[in-house]
């Protein structure tokens, strides 16, 4: 067993605080991970958050860049010394219709989250990057492009492939409209992203702040999503809106900003239902759909894509230790665009 060293929810679960643990023995597969960066994601405030303060301590972060310290007897893609990314997934079945299409992330067994998710050999809860060192299988690593800020790459692993799956599969190309909703870690990941693809984008934002931003990242124009004239200007004109907010919103001034067949694609997870007007879908034969994470093809193809783009994330690092103040300030949306945390420091 490997002891490290990292930041866990406890009681009462409020916030996190320095938590010793062990990471397993690595079986044949398995690589061990010195952890240089982790980036603090939506999903671990929630965890950190909502976390019931009965359960055992959980070590947040799925976003994780470090470098190979050991590896198991078969591991033949990593060597010792070697950058690595790591994201959402550590395990799946691999022999279910969905892992054998390379689509793990909806694999038919239930993931094996990076945290939360409970090890199929052993039974342990996985805990996650915010700490010194991760163990995980090589099928769920990736080299960590030369290319890219290595800060910057973390936010990718969640973020990036989150956004970028959906823009693929609905279409961010030349000649499409697409518009974004949201400028957060997801947000603005997305724009830099359509934008690459050659679609012509148009970020939707409720911070007149962000719009000189939004223009630098790609955005050809900046649509005030509560200023009602410019929303008004809007329908009828995205072939895709991908939705990356996190919080309760209509639905229906995105649905009516879609052209004839359009695709409106949430990523974002408010704690609410949202309400889904059956006449905007029907209206223009359109689609709602959804999408989250992403298989271990399509996670490769999209560190080659940012590499051959440029296209890592915009970030503000923070040492370790000032983890609380990253989840305080992301719950109040102050950051630009996505904390990652030095696990070094
Ligand atoms: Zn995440
Ligand atoms: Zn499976």
């Amino acid at each position: 067993m490997r002891r490290v060293s990292g930041w866990a929810t406890h009681s009462p679960g409020e916030t996190v605080a320095r938590y010793d643990f062990e990471r397993r023995d690595l079986r044949r597969t398995d690589i061990a991970v010195d952890v240089r960066y982790c980036g603090v994601c939506a999903s671990d405030l929630t965890a950190v958050r909502t976390r019931d303060p009965a359960s055992p301590p959980l070590v947040p972060g799925h976003e994780i860049v470090g470098t190979v310290s050991a590896v198991g007897e078969g591991v033949s893609r990593f060597a010792v010394g070697d950058e690595v990314a790591v994201g959402n997934i550590a395990d799946s079945c691999r022999t279910c219709p969905a892992c054998r299409a390379g689509r793990e992330n909806w694999c038919h067994e239930g993931v094996v989250l990076t945290y939360g998710g409970v090890d199929p050999v052993d039974g342990s809860l996985g805990q996650g990057g915010f700490s010194s060192g991760y163990v995980v299988d090589e099928h769920f690593a990736y080299p960590l492009p030369a290319e890219l800020d290595p800060a910057g790459t973390a936010p990718l692993m969640c973020a990036g492939i989150t956004t970028y799956v959906p823009l693929r599969r609905w279409g961010a190309a030349p000649g499409r409209k697409v518009g974004i909703v949201g400028m957060g870690g997801l947000g603005h990941l997305a724009l830099r992203l359509a934008h690459a693809m050659g679609a012509e984008v148009v970020q939707f934002t409720t911070s007149p702040g962000k719009a000189a931003e939004a223009r630098r990242l790609g955005a050809e124009e900046v649509v005030l999503s509560r200023d009602e004239r410019q929303m008004a200007a809007q329908v009828g004109r995205f072939d895709l809106v991908l939705d990356t907010v996190g919080a309760p919103h209509a639905l229906e001034p995105y649905l009516r900003s879609l052209a004839v067949d359009g695709t409106l694609c949430l990523v974002g997870v408010p704690s609410e239902d949202l309400r889904v007007p059956p006449l905007e879908l029907i209206t223009g034969a359109k689609t709602l759909a959804g999408a989250g994470s992403g298989g271990t093809g399509e996670t490769q193809e999209m560190l080659d894509f940012c590499a051959a783009h440029g296209i890592a994330a915009e970030t503000e690092v923070l040492p370790s230790h000032q983890v609380n103040t990253a989840l305080d300030r992301l719950e109040r949306n102050d950051v630009r665009y996505r904390f990652v945390l030095d696990m070094t420091a």
